[in-house]
């Protein structure tokens, strides 16, 4: 099938690149004529496991191409909407502007029977509004929200855990005809992962938008909840990780995403929560999402604590340290540094008057264009050379697999704040490190 996709950022990169490798004949449009370039030569734009060997893979069949030029997107019968929807400047809501520009200009190129399928996260009530506005053209609106983690992207777009599809019904919630047919063509594009036996929600607009924030909303709910028990743990001298271990085993928690330390962060959980929030009041169900304020407040605090451990480590006073940050981008296997949780503590600890040098295997570009004040180092040794503190705020494997006698060369003093609860204490506090955590002795 000939498919558009639009917006080729981290979810529409992967997507289109997914789906020529699933046979489709697939156009990229981006207005961002760099990444459009790189994407057109086979280069992943952003640092994303998995997807240069699938640019690679399906380069030489020709069914991949990227173009600036809308126009391009006459011709696809199904068209995914993938622009960004960031949180608006000064507001919780989201900003709108790009799925509205880029649904305007797509709007000419449409033909009868053309499905547009929006995969972007957006305000229950947006996919209504942008389906009133084709009605006469012949083109039907669905909703079809993406679920992909960022480092495991392409596995999650090739294999995922569900499908969704939001669908134009009548008053009694039954599919349109047009609906139906819309669904057909978006079971030939899920021809594979369906055949597979991927379970497929088919429902009204309404449920597959909150779908999406519903699941961000609980995700987010699931970390902060973690985080608050690590605030009592801190007062009590609890452990945790022992905690989170010992609750997990009820098949009901479950252990998944039940890590405390420095919290989430990302171009989704954080914008999306608020966006919710910011929703729900303009329905007038404010209260019902009134938690999610408390989510958010709690995982900000995560942020604020770890710059105390940072402090106490440090005798007291983080003034003229130099601080070692370990993790740039917002979680490991990526290179997206959106509302990053480590680079929103270390620009706090440089505000503070610490001396922090930064590193990431692969944010730091990035991270250097956001925060060009920061120091950067290539690697953590580098990083770490006369440190007085260092601060472990990514997970990546090669900061878990770290040394402690290998870091201990190179530092000032053997003092370090794992953020993720992902190192050994007593191995550290073995080879004569000061060693704090969130939420453990
Ligand atoms: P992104 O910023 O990486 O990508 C958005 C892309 O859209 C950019 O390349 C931008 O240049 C392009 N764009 C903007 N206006 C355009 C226009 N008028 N025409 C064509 N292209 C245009 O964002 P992202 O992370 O890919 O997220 C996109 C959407 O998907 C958001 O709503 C996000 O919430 C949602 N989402 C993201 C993820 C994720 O893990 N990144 C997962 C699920 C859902």
């Amino acid at each position: 099938m000939r498919i558009s996709v639009i917006g080729c950022g981290y979810l529409g990169a992967v997507h289109a690149a997914s789906m020529a490798s699933l046979g489709h004949d697939v156009v990229g449009i981006d207005v961002d004529a760099d990444k459009v370039a790189r994407l057109a030569a086979s280069t992943a734009p952003f640092y994303e496991p998995g997807l240069p060997e699938l640019l690679a893979e399906v380069s030489g069949t020709g069914r991949l191409t990227f173009t600036t030029d809308m126009a391009q997107a006459a011709g696809a019968q199904v068209h995914f909407l993938c622009v960004g929807t960031p949180q608006k400047h000064g507001e919780f809501r989201a900003d709108l502007s790009y799925v509205e520009s880029a649904f305007e200009a797509l709007r000419p190129h449409l033909a009868p029977g053309d499905v547009v399928a929006g995969k972007s996260t957006v305000p229950v009530g947006t996919a209504e509004d942008l389906a009133a506005r084709l009605v006469g053209s012949g083109a039907v609106l669905v909703w079809n929200p993406e679920f992909l983690r960022e480092g495991f992207a392409v596995q999650d777009t090739l294999h995922p855990d569900r499908l969704v599809y939001g669908l134009p019904t009548d008053d009694e919630g039954v599919p349109t005809p047009d609906g139906e047919a819309a669904r057909a063509l978006l079971d030939e594009v899920y021809a594979t992962p369906l055949g597979e036996g991927t379970p497929l929600v088919v429902t009204d607009y309404a449920t597959s938008q909150l779908v999406k924030v519903a699941a961000n909303s609980f995700l987010a709910t699931k970390i902060s909840f973690i985080n608050a028990m690590a605030e009592l743990c801190e007062a009590t001298g609890a452990d945790v990780t022992r905690l989170a271990d010992a609750i997990g085993y009820d098949a009901r928690i479950g252990r998944r995403f039940l890590n405390a330390g420095l919290g989430f962060g990302g171009g989704c959980l954080p914008k999306d929560i608020r966006a919710f929030m910011a929703r729900a009041g303009e329905l007038g169900v404010d209260q019902a999402l009134s938690f999610l304020r408390e989510v958010d407040a709690i995982n900000m605090r995560r942020r604020v604590r770890m710059v105390d451990l940072a402090r106490e480590v440090s005798a007291g006073s983080i003034v003229g340290k130099r601080v070692a940050v370990l993790g740039a981008a917002f979680k490991p296997n990526s290179d997206d540094i959106r509302d990053s949780p480590a680079l929103s503590v270390a620009a706090q600890m440089q505000l503070q008057g610490a001396h922090v040098t930064v590193t990431d295997p692969q944010a730091v570009e990035n991270a250097r264009v956001k925060w060009p004040d920061l120091k950067y180092a290539a690697s953590a040794l580098e990083a770490a050379q006369d440190a007085d503190v260092v601060v472990l705020a990514t997970e990546w494997d090669e900061y878990r697999n770290l040394g402690p006698d290998e870091l201990g060369e190179v530092v000032a003093h053997r003092a370090i704040v794992d953020g993720r609860n992902v190192l050994d204490p007593k191995a550290w506090r073995g080879a004569g490190w000061t060693y704090r955590a969130l939420g453990r002795p």
